[in-house]
């Protein structure tokens, strides 16, 4: 199948999970302030609930260390902390219980600083990840490339890397974000010939809503086809919740996860129900379900049960009535007003 893991994966730990890329791990990151320590809980136990496998906070001074122990004891999903620079804020973190900390090596000072780091991650079985961004590159490799290209953010990584592997610490993650695709793509294509660490995939200031999800799409999604990525996170300029369901639809899109898939036609001169609407409360009323189905929501009976007939589950539109089918047969017929009700009572017998 397209999208099968090719890369021999280093297996790294992070809590309970184990990034060897058998399955991809949805991420995202809580952007509520981190000062406000009952907020930050709720949203990541709200990211949980939603279908968040590991959930990053930015711990950017020895006051938000208190947020780890805080979220910790409300979530059963691995915590991940976000820090830049300050090496005490990676051992505060480790030493109360962080899963993972994201900290980039080559930033934080001397040598011993960086042992100290690495003392404190290998007794506790804590990994890092080095997280390489194109709005942060090193002044030296921006000189040498003229600009954060793909081959400059592999340089930055492994420059990263090899500072860690000096202290013979091997359990690394590593990011290279842009929020550039075409480059985002090619970062990641290179560094996977160029190491076997787990990989976490993202389009960085992806955007918005509909842009975010598109260049997320693009980028996460076609690593994701050449077997590449553990993890991933789709950034949006939006409520993180947004973010797994984003992730989860990119997931179902290539086939790599379970759950709910809807397929839907376009609308015809056939069409004679409020498919678009029909389509759009399905998708609403389906989002949650924990069920391994595919459900089809077509225009007209015409062509919509032929066309769908591998669907579980389905309904196509007659002249101000509808039609609930499976596997390509007719069960029933029903109005349109009853055509969401019955739709949904059948998924529920699934
Ligand atoms: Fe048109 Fe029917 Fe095809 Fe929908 S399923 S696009 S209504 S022909």
């Amino acid at each position: 199948m397209s999208g099968e893991n090719k890369r021999n994966v280093r297996p790294v730990k992070v809590g309970g999970l184990v990034l060897d890329g058998k399955k991809i791990y949805i991420q995202s990151m809580l952007n509520v302030p981190s000062t406000d320590i009952e907020g930050s809980v709720k949203q990541a136990v709200e990211l949980e609930k939603a279908g968040c496998e590991i959930v990053r906070a930015a711990i950017p001074n020895m006051e938000a260390v208190k947020l780890i122990p805080a979220i910790k004891e409300k979530i059963s999903i691995p915590l991940v902390a976000d820090i830049h620079f300050d090496y005490r804020l990676a051992i505060a973190a480790a030493e109360v219980g962080i899963d993972k900390i994201r900290i980039n090596p080559g930033n934080i000072g001397s040598m011993d600083r960086v042992k100290a780091v690495v003392k404190a991650c290998r007794e506790r079985n804590i990994p890092i990840r080095i997280g390489v961004n194109g709005g942060s590159l090193e002044k030296e490799l921006l000189a040498k490339y003229g600009s954060p290209t793909a081959e400059a953010l592999v340089e930055s990584a492994m420059g990263h890397v090899r500072i860690l592997e000096q202290c013979d610490f091997e359990d690394i993650v590593i990011s290279i974000k842009s929020s550039d695709v075409p480059t985002m793509i090619k970062a990641y294509r290179l560094c996977a010939q160029t190491c076997n660490y787990p990989l976490h995939l993202g389009v960085t200031e992806a955007g918005t809503e509909r842009m975010g999800l598109i260049k997320s799409s693009i980028g996460i999604g076609s690593l994701l086809c050449d077997g590449i990525g553990e993890t991933i996170r789709v950034s949006l300029t939006d409520e993180p919740v947004k973010e797994i369901y984003a992730a989860k639809d990119i997931l179902k899109a290539i086939g790599k996860s379970g759950g709910v898939r809807i397929v839907s036609c376009p609308t015809c001169g056939r069409t004679r129900i409020d498919l678009i609407g029909l389509a759009k409360k399905v998708e609403e009323a389906t989002k949650d379900i924990d069920k391994d189905i595919k459900i089809a929501v077509m225009g007209c009976v015409v062509n919509g049960i032929g066309e769908s007939g591998n669907a579980d589950i389905g309904i196509a539109g007659g002249d101000g009535c509808a039609v609930i089918f499976s596997h390509g047969e007719k069960l029933r017929k029903v109005s349109e007003e009853e055509a969401l009700p019955a739709l949904l009572a059948e998924i529920e017998k699934l």
